[in-house]
């Protein structure tokens, strides 16, 4: 978390995945996502301090509240309610784990308080290569 007119909301530590060439896993293990109320409650302190760009980040955006039997349009939904002139901005997202919820995801991008833009990891366009890697997606 920063101050100033963009803010960093760390929404989530480590992963579902078990890529083989990332260390992460190890040093950050298992998926655990903030609770929505201490992400809404931070972001609204941001906003209310002046910030206008909110950025979520997390080893990986998407999975953000599997662990706790919630999605990313739940958190989203709630966050783009929160009063102010305020956008987010999407941090890295696993296509694995975004791709199940892609559908739920789009339409909220065009909210005008949402940025427009994703990065979205897709490491090689060779099946064998994601394969090796267990990324768990093919290049499809
Ligand atoms: S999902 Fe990302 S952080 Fe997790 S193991 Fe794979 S590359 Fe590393």
């Amino acid at each position: 978390m920063t101050g100033g007119a963009i803010g960093v909301v760390q929404i989530a530590e480590g992963c579902l995945g078990s890529c083989r060439y990332c260390i992460t896993r190890q040093a950050r293990e298992r998926l655990r996502s903030q609770p929505e109320d201490v992400i809404s409650a931070t972001v609204r302190m941001l906003v209310k301090q002046g910030a206008r760009e909110v950025q979520l980040t997390a080893q990986d955006v998407a999975s953000w509240g599997i662990d706790r039997g919630q999605c990313l349009r739940d958190l989203l939904s709630r966050l783009l309610d929160l009063p102010g002139s305020f956008r987010l901005r999407l941090g890295m997202m696993n296509p694995r784990t975004l791709l199940p919820i892609i559908d739920d995801l789009i339409p909220l991008l065009s909210h005008p308080k949402m940025y427009q833009f994703v990065h979205v990891p897709f490491q090689s366009g060779s099946d064998e290569i994601l394969t090796a890697m267990d990324r768990r997606y093919t290049k499809e």
